[in-house]
């Protein structure tokens, strides 16, 4: 199937794409990598009137340190994050998350600005922003605004982002010393999307976390900050009190039944996520599902 007629616009920067998208509104679509935006229109789920090529704004590349912050901009395509040296060291769980998207084809073209506007809730990236606390920059003509991840995604491909801005980029506070992070997906091969993942981002300090962030994803509508973590914070973590955050985590999910997993199927797999990363990020073999404790 081919997608229906639809014109298209250069967009020479970002001011040039706001003024098409104000003067479009809803008709309008953004095109940065075209990995999930050309196979939806191709499908006819979506016929914009207009697309907006983003694709030679400069100012929208790119990935700098300054000030304690590293800003990564939304341009960037999955292949750049994964060979940052630079997200490597400051944002390390970005670098092994990217490299669970997809394949390389894909990872060539797609950017980190398409997924995180995408906002598929089996999506990695979404998640890794969740767990870094990532603060996602939007821009409309009459402002910027600077949206924490954990309130940017609000539902299935939907984000707080309104039809007239454009994502510009995100702004992630650094890994310190003491940082720790941990990944993991359930996926039937790797580059598929997930089943099940968690994406989480720690600091560990003489056997304890004296924080923990845990993003699990493709396990409800949106990335999900589980408020099961927070029961593992500051805490000597026994066998028990991990049962306790699991039975917590169980409760606050809502996934969905599909043809790859059943609901039931998809919290059991979330527990064996929060289970692998607490018994891998403290070193504890004793916490894993079926481990000496
Ligand atoms: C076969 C296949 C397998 C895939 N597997 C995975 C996977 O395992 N994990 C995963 O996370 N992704 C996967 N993807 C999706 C891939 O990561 C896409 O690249 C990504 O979701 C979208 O990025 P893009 O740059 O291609 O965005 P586009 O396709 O260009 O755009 C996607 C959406 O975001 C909007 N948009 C794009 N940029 C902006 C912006 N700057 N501001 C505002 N709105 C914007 C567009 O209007 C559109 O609605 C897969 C894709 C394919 C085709």
């Amino acid at each position: 199937m081919k997608a229906a007629a639809f014109s298209y616009a250069r967009a020479t920067s970002v001011a040039n794409a706001l003024e098409l998208l104000v003067a479009y509104g809803d008709k309008a679509k953004v095109l940065s990598g075209g990995q999930s935006l050309i196979p939806a229109m191709n499908l006819r789920l979506i016929s914009p009137e207009l697309i907006v090529d983003i694709g030679e704004i400069t100012e929208l590349r790119g990935i700098a340190v300054r000030g304690g912050v590293l800003r990564v901009g939304a341009l960037t395509r999955h292949v750049d994050l994964l060979r940052s040296p630079e997200i490597a060291a400051y944002a390390p769980l970005l670098t092994e998350a990217v490299a669970h998207v997809a394949h390389p084809a894909i990872r060539n073209r797609g950017t980190l600005g398409g997924s995180l506007a995408h906002a598929d809730p089996a999506a990695e990236l979404p998640a890794s922003m969740v767990a870094l606390n990532a603060t996602i920059v939007v821009r409309g003509q009459a402002r910027e605004r600077r949206i924490a991840a954990r309130d940017f995604f609000t539902g299935i491909y939907e984000t707080a982002l309104s039809a007239q801005e454009l994502l510009i980029g995100v702004e992630l506070p650094i890994a310190q010393k003491s940082s720790a992070h941990f990944f993991h997906e359930f996926a039937r091969r790797h580059g598929d999307y997930a089943i099940a993942g968690l994406a989480a981002q720690a600091i560990v300090q003489g056997g304890l976390f004296t924080d923990l962030r845990t993003a699990f994803f493709a396990v409800a509508d949106r990335p999900i900050l589980a408020k099961a973590a927070t029961k593992l914070i500051n805490v000597g973590i026994t066998p028990t009190v991990l049962v306790e955050a699991s039975a917590t985590l169980a409760a606050e999910l809502d996934p969905q039944g599909d043809q790859q997993a059943s609901a039931a199927m998809r919290r059991h797999l979330a527990k064996i996520l929060l289970a692998r990363c607490v018994s891998t990020l403290l070193g504890r073999p004793d916490l894993t599902p079926g481990g000496t404790g």
